[in-house]
């Protein structure tokens, strides 16, 4: 479900995080502790009204097709709490090899929510990367086929 790396905005040896990024890690850093299953991640998205909604990976080994990434998860607890849009998300892994900016489901996720919220990833002690969703998914599926429309 991840993949590494590859898109500008890599940081190779990692850096502290941000002041202003530490309330959504520290969120992850929290939800990273409830994670299911291995690998472990944990994601923490800031809404269009500055709250913070976290979300852990939930990894199951006997059935991955169901298992959840932490930002879909945290997508979820988003949409729970009635917001709907993403301003900044940070995804953390458990270590510094699992550090990787979301999959593409989850971007296209993401861009269901209507923004283009900056994205940080990293471990709960150092940024590894960053980028937007627009960078990431530059070709977002948005021509959805509707019923009773002409085909063109
Ligand atoms: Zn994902």
């Amino acid at each position: 479900m991840r993949r590494r790396g590859g898109e500008a905005g890599i940081l190779r040896r990692g850096a502290r995080w941000p002041a202003t990024w530490h309330p959504l890690v520290d969120a992850a850093r929290e939800a990273l502790r409830h994670a299911r299953g291995k690998p472990r991640w944990a994601a923490a998205i800031e809404d269009e009204h500055g709250r913070i909604h976290a979300g852990a990976s939930i990894s199951l080994p006997d059935l991955p097709a169901a298992s959840l990434c932490a930002e879909h998860v945290a997508v979820a607890a988003l949409v729970s709490a009635g917001s709907r849009n993403s301003a900044r998300v940070v995804v953390v892994a458990r270590g510094p090899a699992g550090a990787a900016p979301p999959c593409g489901r989850c971007l296209q996720v993401l861009c269901e929510m209507g923004a283009d919220p900056e994205i940080r990833w990293g471990t709960c002690a150092s940024e590894r990367g960053r980028s937007t969703l627009a960078r990431l998914l530059p070709s977002a599926f948005r021509d959805y086929p509707r019923p009773g429309a002409r085909a063109r």
